[in-house]
């Protein structure tokens, strides 16, 4: 890649990484990333509960459900382990293809 073009998105990202460290910046990443349990997908297997390092989600009456908003530390756990896609951002789901997380690392590294 061009080094100008890559210096540019170095420079953009330490702009969001600098606005989400602010007050204003970090409720504009909780609005932009919020994470949302699809009723009509989730099974309540109760998984994103456990790899939340915020212990954010509870599972009742067989759905996941966000405790508390401004608790979320947006790290994507519970969006990139959910079996079944059903832990939204904004109600867009995720396509497993683009579910991601170290090859080194299972679900259960992060709750042992
Ligand atoms: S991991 Fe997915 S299917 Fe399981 S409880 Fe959480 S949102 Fe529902
Ligand atoms: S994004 Fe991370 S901190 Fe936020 S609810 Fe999901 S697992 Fe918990």
């Amino acid at each position: 890649m061009e080094a100008g073009r890559r210096d540019l998105r170095e420079v953009r990202g330490s702009f969001a990484a600098a606005l989400a460290a602010t007050g204003t910046g970090a409720a504009l990443v909780s609005w932009a990333f919020r994470q949302e349990p699809d009723p009509d997908r989730c099974n309540g297997c109760g998984l994103c509960a456990k790899v939340c390092p915020c212990s954010n989600i509870e599972v009742a009456g067989g759905r996941a459900r966000i405790r508390e908003r401004g608790r979320c530390a947006h790290c994507m756990a519970c969006v990139h382990f959910c079996p079944r896609q059903a832990m939204t951002i904004r109600g867009r789901r995720v396509r497993p293809e683009l579910q991601y997380h170290h090859p080194g690392v299972t679900a259960a590294d992060l709750f042992a």
